[in-house]
């Protein structure tokens, strides 16, 4: 995977979904597709059953249904940092996580890692 692929209207929905649930984590499900070594986003869906909380937003991956177009998960921040916890790494689903960290501003505080927590190149389209 070389890199991944946000379009800029799914962007502002993710930095706006975190504006939102701060200071809980909102955490969304991404769909999309591959072409050759790209991950390209295409939809931001809320997971189901969610739970958010302060420092804690998970779901029940078993309510997931299966779905071939699904790359991974975002999630925010409030704390503002950037990189995966190891829980997130223990947690990841799919091949791709991205991090909306606080204050959720723009690109810049968007972060994309594999599923086994290698910075991946993000590019907004
Ligand atoms: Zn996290």
């Amino acid at each position: 995977m070389v890199k991944v692929q946000l379009p800029r209207r799914e962007m502002e929905l993710l930095l706006l979904m975190a504006r939102e649930l701060h200071p809980r984590e909102v955490i969304a499900l991404l769909h999309g597709g591959k072409s050759g070594d790209v991950l390209r986003i295409s939809e931001i869906l809320l997971a189901p059953q969610s739970v958010y909380g302060e420092g804690f937003a998970s779901f029940n991956p078993y309510q997931l249904p299966i779905d071939l177009t699904f790359l991974g998960t975002a999630h925010s921040h409030p704390s503002g940092v950037g990189e995966p916890s190891v829980e997130d790494l223990n947690h990841a689903m799919g091949r791709i996580m991205l991090i909306v960290a606080a204050p959720y501003r723009d690109e810049n505080d968007i972060y994309a890692y594999t599923a086994d927590g290698e910075p991946v190149e993000l590019e907004i389209v």
